[in-house]
């Protein structure tokens, strides 16, 4: 009999796909270095993922995450591993099925430092960095402001008098809260305080600072630190709170390639100091290019045991069980979120591309891009964090009751990736700054300024959108489809524009705050869309040289967009950016686009899985077909099961059972 794999690899080769192009447009020049974390780390026991992790207590799970990851330091030093750095722990993430431990280390606290810090600085603590001496993390979340960051409250009060920083929590409200590698890790921290000097406010600025003692670990005199205690997801991460009293810092310690302080209290600032941003903008970009993993992750955990389960003998003339891979419902859900996770993809490469761009830019003092950027990834990472959360709990439906164990391994993935939603920023929050630029944009317009197109492709012709509204009934063609999603776009952001400007009784801050915030999110989030429709259409061409795989990835960016536009069936059909007829047929076409991809989905999941570690061998869905045999053999490896008696349990049962037969005699 063949073996599971041998039934993907079928499936895989009768699709016809390009499965090598599609990942290698992917991938790109990452493929050799994350295949090789890939294996190194499957192949080592120490650092590999075990089933049996999600059997011990979170202190446990803790230890043994940090055991894992110093395994890796160790695979680095053999020359087995490159090292972990802010540009690849994501990746080790991925190969060890868990959080890389001091992900904030180097996700957040090396990069800031990069941003923020003096070569002078930088050079100061870097070996100490890479060493692990000096292990930091990101504090900028208080107990009492988290989205309004001008809103926090610790102090950085400048004395002139000693040249130094005093660090202060003023209240509890001012505590820090949050920050990951905090609680047990961190010796540093950059920690985000109001600077004051001579009683006036300078706004918030980061300072480096050690906060525990490099001998017992200890926190330094004036500083309180713990973790925050269990959480939703992220077990085995040490989010912690911490307390300032009055400590000292050098005037040094404020991060100062754009902002310094001078020893009489002179504020000097150099460039643009929201470049602070940078860093939020890098995790940023890096969550929307962990997002397309995570989902074809998920796919392949799905699809693998769709193939495999079996419910109700369906087949007509057949003693057979079907497969739930074959229940239409199954394959919409499959077809569906493989097409975004494509879409994704690509408006994420897009984004790193332009943050590096910008990067670039900035070492000439070019600050221009930075606001743009801005404004595209805050929408897009609330979008795609959001359908995210969606999508990973109905693939979580399509594997039953199953699917909430553990080692079925989507429900680890919802945990771990829920957090997102809210860290580095909320959505709704988001979507305002986003929203916000959207509405000066007309403005500039109108002044005649001009716009950068690839940041704002549909602006410039934001006042002409009652011509070109489509009037085909039959909407089949992907530029015609974005048409119909940049007409509502358009036709959005004028209503949005006028209504805020218009003066009447209420306030502008009322109306932003209160009376429009729904419109002002579905704005951004269509500028989202919009954006991932636009970048998956214009990588078609390039994600694979091959004619047949651009059709099919044609229609994988139709469904992305049919799919979006039907979301706004009520408002365009409401305000007429189209006609109830087009509707319909866009919905017929988008039924027969699923129909017709279904042959392909499996292919164009299991092209992304570069490596069996990104799709653990866990019961559901391992290389064995045998999924009820292991899920049987896994229940009873767990610990629970190693006794029948539990002792104290058992004593205080029978003496209940005593009292309860007495009081059944009364
Ligand atoms: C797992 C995890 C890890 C984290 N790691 C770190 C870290 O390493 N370092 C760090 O500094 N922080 C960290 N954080 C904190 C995180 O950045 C904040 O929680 C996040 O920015 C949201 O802020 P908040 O908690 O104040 O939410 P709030 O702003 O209080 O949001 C609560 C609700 O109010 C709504 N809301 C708030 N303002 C508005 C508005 N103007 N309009 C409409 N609605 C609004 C929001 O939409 C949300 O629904 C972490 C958080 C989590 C969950």
């Amino acid at each position: 009999m063949n073996s599971f794999k041998d039934e993907l690899d079928k499936l895989v080769l009768e699709s016809s796909l390009d499965v090598q192009g599609l990942r290698d447009s992917a991938w790109k020049d990452t493929y050799e270095r994350d295949i090789k974390i890939f294996e190194e780390i499957a192949k080592d026991s120490v650092a590999k993922f075990r089933p049996m992790i999600y059997n011990l207590s979170r202190e446990d799970m803790f230890r043994d995450n940090i055991m894992r990851g110093a395994r890796t330091k160790e695979l680095s030093f053999e020359g087995k591993l490159p090292h972990a750095d802010s540009e690849n722990y994501g990746t080790f993430a991925f190969a060890m099925n868990a959080l890389f431990p001091i992900s904030v280390h180097h996700g957040m606290y090396e990069t800031i430092i990069k941003v923020l810090g003096s070569d002078e600085q930088v050079k100061e603590v870097w070996d100490d960095i890479v060493a692990y001496k000096n292990i930091g993390c990101y504090a900028q979340t208080e107990v009492g402001h988290g989205s309004d960051v001008q809103g926090l409250q610790t102090e950085a009060i400048y004395d002139e008098a000693t040249e130094e920083f005093i660090i202060n929590s003023p209240s509890v409200k001012a505590y820090k809260f949050w920050p990951g590698d905090l609680g047990k890790m961190a010796n540093h921290a950059v920690v985000f305080a109001k600077l004051i000097i001579k009683g006036e406010a300078y706004g918030i600025h980061g300072f480096l600072i050690r906060i525990r003692d490099s001998e017992t670990h200890s926190p330094l005199k004036g500083v309180e630190i713990g973790d925050i205690g269990p959480k939703y997801g992220y077990a085995c991460k040490d989010n912690g709170y911490m307390a300032f009293n009055n400590i000292r810092v050098p005037r040094s310690a404020i991060l100062s390639r754009y902002v310094s302080v001078t020893k009489e209290g002179m504020i000097e600032l150099k460039g643009d100091p929201r470049i602070g941003y940078a860093t939020m903008l890098w995790i940023r970009v890096q969550l929307l290019s962990f997002g397309w993993l995570v989902k074809f992750v998920s796919l392949a955990h799905c699809a693998r045991y769709a193939l495999k389960r079996t419910q109700f003998k369906s087949v007509p003339g057949s003693d057979i069980e079907r497969p739930i891979f074959d229940y239409q419902a199954t394959q919409k859900q499959l077809v569906s979120v493989t097409c975004y996770a494509y879409a994704n993809l690509t408006i994420s490469q897009y984004c790193m591309d332009m943050f590096y761009k910008m990067m670039e830019k900035i070492k000439n003092e070019d600050f221009k891009m930075m606001n743009d950027l801005h404004v595209l990834i805050s929408a897009l990472k609330a979008y795609w964090m959001d359908y995210d959360m969606m999508a990973l709990h109905s693939l979580r439906e399509l594997q039953g009751g199953h699917g909430y164990l553990l080692l079925g391994n989507i429900s680890l993935h919802i945990e771990g990736w829920s957090p997102n939603v809210t860290l580095e920023g909320d959505g709704y929050v988001l979507y305002q700054q986003t929203a916000k630029k959207l509405v000066k944009k007309i403005k500039d317009i109108t002044k005649g300024k001009s716009v950068n197109k690839d940041f704002y492709p549909y602006m410039e012709q934001v006042f002409s959108v009652k011509d070109s509204t489509e009037s085909d009934s039959d909407i089949r063609d992907t530029h015609k489809l974005l048409e119909v999603l940049r007409v509502a776009l358009s036709h959005e952001l004028l209503q949005l524009a006028e209504a805020l400007a218009k003066q009447d009784h209420h306030s502008f801050d009322t109306k932003w705050n209160t009376v429009f915030q729904v419109e002002i999110a579905n704005l951004a989030k269509l500028h989202a869309v919009y954006m991932s429709g636009l970048s998956l259409a214009a990588r078609v061409p390039t994600l694979s040289k091959d004619k047949f795989t651009q059709q099919v990835m044609t229609k994988v960016c139709n469904v992305f967009v049919t799919e979006e536009i039907l979301k706004l069936a009520q408002t365009a059909l409401l305000k007429g950016y189209v006609n109830a007829e087009q509707m319909v047929g866009i919905h017929e076409y988008h039924t027969e686009l699923v129909e017709s991809l279904k042959p392909h989905v499996v292919a164009l999941i299991e092209s992304q899985i570069i490596h069996e570690a990104l799709v653990p061998g866990t019961t559901l869905s391992g290389q064995d077909s045998d999924y009820a045999g292991k899920l049987y053999e896994m229940a009873t490896l767990n610990p629970l099961n190693s006794t029948h008696k539990m002792p104290n349990v058992d004593l205080k049962l029978k003496l209940l059972s005593k009292k309860l037969s007495n009081f059944a005699k009364i």
